[in-house]
């Protein structure tokens, strides 16, 4: 049986945040029934039960194949990252951009490729779009400095800021899926159709997949995952301001429902 809480498809397997968001929910019932008001919150210790293959493949995106190392960091993927010669990217950089943040992160930012501020500074988001980025994560308390950790799907900036081709995107996947595995963000926050699209393994537009909460599996957990618009398609078109704002409530929503979820320490 499938049902829906807060957004989140709950089908033959379930993430520590589901359970635990299950679990307060009959606490505050229980409680409620028994005393006729809510207790104290109980802390749970769920883990996500999600096996390779105990969830249909449609239901959670797939994109990276595995193969990420046992003792891994941050500082040995940027290493790398900023050493690669995996694609024709390499020659034409004058940055590679392997992101930055806080090692434990509440929330993954992946974004698409560098653009010229990020390809001369080293650092994701730094431009207009970056900061206008900032400003997003901050109405919802978020930063790169306290609780977020900001990427992209590609870590090199494409001549003349065209989309990442295939074979880009998938000379850099082990790059973020190792990044992904090492900082266990709580949730994943896609910034436009590049990412969303990359990671969901989907054609389908930003407009069809934000507003709703996807799954993404990543070694052996699943996280969830929001699409939005990319800060600079705000910046271009007004429109996407509204839905860009519900996506971050929703967002929003979720971490206060699921702050002491397993993952990320507070
Ligand atoms: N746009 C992106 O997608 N990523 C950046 O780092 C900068 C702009």
């Amino acid at each position: 049986m499938d049902f829906t809480l807060s957004g989140v498809i709950l089908d033959n397997c379930m993430i520590a945040a589901e359970k635990n968001a299950i679990a307060k929910l009959f606490d505050i019932a229980a409680d409620c029934l028994r005393d006729g008001y809510r207790g104290a919150e109980r802390v749970y210790d769920f883990a996500d039960d999600c096996p390779p293959g105990n969830v249909a493949d449609d239901a959670v995106g797939n994109f990276f194949e595995g193969g990420a190392g046992n003792a891994d960091s941050l500082d040995s993927v940027a290493g790398e990252v900023c050493a690669c010669m995996g694609c024709s990217l390499g020659k034409t950089r004058k940055n590679a951009v392997p992101g930055e943040g806080v090692s434990r992160p509440d929330v993954m930012v992946v974004g698409e490729g560098p653009g010229a501020d990020e390809d001369s500074t080293g650092r994701p988001f730094v431009g207009n779009a970056g900061k206008l980025l900032d400003k997003m994560l901050a109405s919802i308390g978020l930063s790169r400095e306290t609780n977020c950790f900001i990427a992209n799907v590609i870590k090199c900036r494409p001549p003349n800021n065209r989309d990442p081709r295939p074979d880009e995107t998938t000379a850099c996947a082990s790059f973020l899926e190792r990044q992904m595995i090492v900082l266990r963000p709580k949730i994943i926050l896609c910034a436009g159709r590049i990412a969303a699209q990359t990671l969901l393994k989907t054609a389908e537009s930003t407009g069809k997949l934000r507003g709703r909460f996807h799954k993404m599996r990543v070694a052996d957990s699943v996280i969830p995952l929001v699409v939005t618009y990319h800060p600079s398609a705000l910046l271009r078109n007004d429109e996407y301001k509204r839905p860009a704002w519900e996506d971050l409530k929703m967002l929003k929503s979720w971490l206060d429902e699921n702050s002491d979820a397993n993952g990320a320490e507070s």
